[in-house]
């Protein structure tokens, strides 16, 4: 293997090209512009000897596949799946530019940069590092730089797993997101599943009237306003998973508080006792529902006749979309003579089983840069591509490597959020635990 510091200076150069090529996905079709990041991969791949193909389904919205193929076609297959778009950016909420991919005191600032080009371009670097070397993985290696993963995956995993899966399928996955340090051991954190997800609308109907004498209208956007309100009061039913009893043992609290957390009659009370793990606590024991997008009215004095509310709902695992539609039933109530919930996207949430080689080699990398750290399967409150693979019974984990500068918090804070960025000590963690994983597996 190459030396390790010259792998994390490839790792730093590529993650920032990477962030200055501004792949922001909108959510319209003509955003991203993930070709961008296509190019600049393939010019650093020239010259590995590396088999490459490019798919772009959209102008545009093109994602990038390398290979090297196993000495052994019968043995199993691992990808890595890294997506090279990002999300928008609140410029006036930034103290850099976020495109510009600084490098102060030891950390590259950027939108992406932790979300999730970092591991990416680790993922890149392995397996160029790989297909230069000695080194012949018995199965095949894959890596997929893809498109579209912050707006449902339509031109990039999601597109491949219709169209070609011939090009990303494999036995086992890496991808997003893991690696933040938990507790005092610490437990490192990886995603071992994720949350489903529900997208309904609903649409308000009222009676159009003058806006100079609203008494008694039945104002579209009122009883939407109304509406919001109870979903944003609404709490479904609480569960605490395994896996949130897990996390919970790990976090080292007193434990009267760690009881509460625990426990469906006392959870409620207890999570804003976790600072800023409050929202991710209380979003892994309920089902939510987040009211994101309202639309009503057209004309400053016209009463609106109709309004609609877009909901942004997550599922628990064993939830299903009959459930989903009772809990907006029962928070709307009475307004329901007014409301048309419409809408009938769902996904299950989904989860991989930890008793597989993957995750026995990620345990061992994890102890080689943290000697009494264990690995810490975590079910994600939001979704990753891994859930292109979990439907199909592959294993899937979003795994990383963090320096001890990061805590939980922290880390999900940085996600979408403002001032976005990642330190070259957690680069070099990752690009070597990620190059003995790949080895280890498919040795
Ligand atoms: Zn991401």
């Amino acid at each position: 293997m190459t030396d390790p510091d010259v792998l994390t200076r490839q790792t730093v150069d590529l993650l920032r090209d990477l962030i200055r090529n501004a792949c922001v996905n909108d959510g319209t079709p003509d955003s991203g512009g993930e070709i961008r990041s296509v190019r600049t991969l393939e010019g650093f791949f020239a010259g590995s000897g590396l088999e490459l193909e490019v798919v772009e389904p959209h102008p545009g919205r093109a994602s990038l596949i390398a290979r090297i193929r196993g000495t052994d076609p019968a043995a199993p297959s691992l990808a890595l799946v890294g997506h090279i778009d990002v999300v928008p950016v609140d410029r006036d909420g930034w103290s850099r530019d976020p495109f510009a991919a600084e490098l102060v005191d030891g950390e590259i600032w950027g939108r992406g940069a932790l979300d999730m080009l970092y591991l990416t371009a680790s993922y890149a670097v392995v397996i160029r590092d790989i297909a230069m070397g000695p080194f012949r993985p018995r199965g095949d290696l894959i890596f997929a730089a893809v498109a579209d993963e912050e707006s449902g995956s339509r031109f990039g995993v999601g597109w491949m797993t219709e169209h070609r899966l011939d090009l990303i399928d494999a036995s086992f996955v890496l991808t997003e997101s893991g690696g933040a340090p938990v507790g005092v051991r610490p437990s490192i954190t990886t995603t071992v599943g994720e949350k489903g997800i529900a997208g309904r609308r609903l649409v308000v109907r009222g009676t159009p009237g003058h806006g100079s004498a609203p008494w008694g209208a039945r104002n579209a956007a009122v009883i939407a306003a109304e509406a919001v309100g109870r979903l944003a009061r609404f709490e479904a039913p609480v569960q605490i998973t395994a896996d949130w009893r897990h996390y919970v043992s790990v976090l080292g609290l007193p434990a009267e508080l760690a009881e509460r957390l625990t426990d469906p009659a006392r959870i409620d009370d207890a999570v804003h006792e976790l600072g800023s793990l409050a929202g991710f606590a209380h979003a892994s024991s309920h089902t939510t529902i987040s009211p994101n997008i309202m639309r009503a009215g057209e004309k400053e004095n016209v009463i609106p006749s109709l309004a609609t509310v877009d909901l942004d709902i997550r599922v628990l695992p064993g939830v299903d979309a009959a459930q989903v539609d009772g809990y907006l039933r029962h928070a709307l109530g009475e307004l329901m003579v007014d409301i048309e919930i419409v809408g009938d996207r769902f996904e299950a949430a989904t989860r991989s089983p930890v008793d597989t080689p993957l995750f026995a080699a990620l345990s061992a990398a994890v102890a080689r840069a943290y000697p009494n750290a264990d690995l810490l399967p975590v079910l994600s409150v939001g979704g990753s591509d891994a859930r292109f693979y979990r439907r199909r019974g592959i294993p899937a984990y979003g795994f990383g490597l963090l320096s001890r500068r990061w805590d939980y918090g922290t880390f999900r804070m940085l996600f979408h959020g403002n001032d976005e960025r990642i330190d070259v000590d957690s680069i070099a963690l990752t690009v070597s635990a990620l190059d003995f994983t790949v080895r280890e597996v498919l040795a």
